[in-house]
């Protein structure tokens, strides 16, 4: 029997873009015999006709899985979704916007299929095309993620991967609520081949990526992969207790040898604001992980399916 892989795709607003996937993908599987195929496509509560295109190919195409999920509840939630039901004993996980280019896909395939990478996966090299502050922001991130977690996450990593049927189940088996992707297909470990590309432009359609949107991934990543912040909290707590004793003895000092001398009302409400500032940046990254803390422990589902082909499982 041939090999199975599944190809999952998450999908939000792609009714420009699915078709020209869907025959790309197409073309790209027609050169791959010795591979049987199933399209895992995951529609995240699109407003758009995504799920009715959707509903048409898997009418002519009993390779076409769809879920439909109730609402956008976010990429991390459609790939959680997709790769759950992925019966391959490859999965591929890309985007539907070509940004990811499909004839990629038999290379990758090759490198897993050789035995000495449990997983191939794909980093742009370049950002060509991306505005320049976004950009900017997105090495900082990576930077700033290499030094505060101890997993490595490489600048300019894609969620675009072919991975073995056991890297697929250590990360389902990863049962947090907050999924960071990128982190956790790191956090996994295995061998993974990096395959380097030029950045590609979305074929059609728009990125569904606001630069606060992309500010809360950030977040959202570092605070699930890193205790940094919470410890920063607590070092600086202990270096400001430090300078007031200090400071303290000496004011308390000099008002014994010298007298009191008159009070300086500015730099007294500096010195307030300042460690109210700090105070307050201190429990914001509290409040991170508490808040994190709180949405884990609720154990809500990731996703809400409202339709799907796949009958019998979910
Ligand atoms: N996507 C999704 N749910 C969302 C946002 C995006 O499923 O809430 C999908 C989107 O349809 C696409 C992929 O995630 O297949 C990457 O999105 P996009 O191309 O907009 O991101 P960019 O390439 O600009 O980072
Ligand atoms: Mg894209």
């Amino acid at each position: 029997m041939k090999k199975l892989i599944s190809i999952v795709v998450p999908m939000y607003n792609e009714e420009s873009t699915l078709e020209i996937l869907y025959e790309e993908l197409n073309k790209v599987v027609l050169s791959m015999e010795d591979y049987s195929f199933e399209y895992v496509f995951v529609n995240d509560g699109s407003k758009d006709r995504t799920l009715s295109i959707l509903k048409e190919l898997a009418e002519k195409d009993e390779r076409v899985k769809y879920l439909s999920f109730s609402r956008n509840f976010g990429k991390e939630a459609a790939l959680l979704a997709g790769l759950q039901s992925a019966k391959g004993d490859l999965v591929v996980t890309m985007d539907a916007d070509m940004q990811d280019p499909p004839a990629l896909l038999p290379e990758m395939v090759a490198y897993v299929e050789s035995g000495e990478y449990d997983n191939a996966a794909t980093r742009r090299v370049s950002r060509k095309g991306e505005p320049v502050i976004r950009s900017f922001f997105a090495r900082m991130f990576y930077k700033l993620m290499r030094h505060m977690t101890d997993i490595n996450i490489v600048d300019g990593a894609r969620d675009y991967r072919v991975m073995s049927r056991p890297m697929v189940d250590s990360i389902l088996s990863l049962q947090e609520y907050n999924r960071f992707s990128k982190g956790i297909f790191a956090w996994v470990g295995f061998e993974t081949k990096w395959i380097e590309y030029e950045n590609v432009e979305r074929s059609a359609g728009e990125t569904k990526w606001s630069f606060w949107k992309l500010l809360r991934y950030s977040v959202e990543g570092i605070v699930s992969f890193s205790n940094t912040p919470i410890n920063l909290a607590s070092y600086l707590g202990l270096f400001l207790t430090g300078a007031s004793m200090i400071a303290l003895f000496l004011i308390v000092g000099r008002a014994l040898l010298f007298g009191d001398p008159v009070a300086g009302w500015p730099s007294t409400a500096s010195i307030i604001t300042f460690i109210g500032g700090v105070q307050l940046f201190v429990m914001g990254v509290m409040g991170q992980y508490i808040s994190k803390t709180y949405m884990e422990v609720k154990r809500r589902p990731h996703y809400i399916i409202k339709e799907s082909n796949l009958k019998g499982d979910k």
